[in-house]
């Protein structure tokens, strides 16, 4: 059976100091990622075998298991590949002229995503998503990993706003971690996936802006 996989982190688990030390790098990837992947695995096992047996309220169970750490699992890969060692600074090129259209400036997308950011209730993200439907930028909150997810949205940027994710490190101080991380934004990844996710096409235009003639009602 094909089975999700465990990326390597793309530098050592030091690369990120002082922002984010090596101590959480290790736990976070070894320990955390690795349990979404491990039981994204295990659910899927156990949902086959209960489509096998038409066992329908157990497979409902599963697949809610399933998106829980699929979606874990896929935001880790992003994140890790969102940054990088002496990145950061200001993105230039088609996703720069894209936060400004969308954002009005790199500040003022900076602003609302730190605000997305710190105002997650409980666990959760805050991420920069392609909306492929009116074809902008936008920030969103992901509860958990997979609530308030716009179907079809793809993360661009995601931040980990989980204690786990900074709590060992700075402790009640969760803005100052998500402020380091503009340290280490690699915008060469961001743009690269911004490029992939244009070429998403659902096939909703015409249901999405008012049809070539038509009276706005
Ligand atoms: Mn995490």
């Amino acid at each position: 059976m094909t089975r999700y996989v465990l990326p390597d982190l793309p530098y050592d688990y030091g690369a990120l100091e002082p922002h984010v030390s090596a101590e959480i790098m290790k736990l976070h990837h070894d320990k955390h990622h690795r349990a979404y992947v491990e039981k994204a695995n295990a659910a899927l096992e156990k949902l086959l075998e209960a489509q096998k047996r038409d066992n329908f309220e157990q497979i409902a169970t599963l697949e809610r298991q399933l998106a829980f750490n699929v979606s874990g699992h896929v935001l880790h890969s992003i994140f890790w590949q969102n940054l990088a060692p002496q990145a950061g600074g200001e993105p230039g090129g088609s996703l720069g002229k894209a936060i400004d259209a969308d954002f009005g400036s790199f500040h003022a997308f900076q602003s609302q995503i730190l605000g997305a950011a710190s105002t997650v209730m409980g666990s959760g993200w805050a991420a920069l998503v392609w909306d492929p439907v009116l074809r902008r930028l936008a920030t969103a909150q992901i509860h958990d990993h997979q609530g308030e997810v716009m179907q079809a949205g793809v993360p661009l940027l995601v931040i980990d706003a989980w204690e786990h994710a900074y709590y060992l490190q700075y402790r009640t101080e969760k803005d100052q971690f998500f402020k380091a991380l503009f340290n280490l934004w690699n915008w060469r990844d961001i743009q690269a996936r911004f490029e992939r996710a244009q070429q998403l096409d659902l096939n909703l235009a015409e249901a999405a802006s008012p049809a070539p003639g038509a009276t706005p009602s």
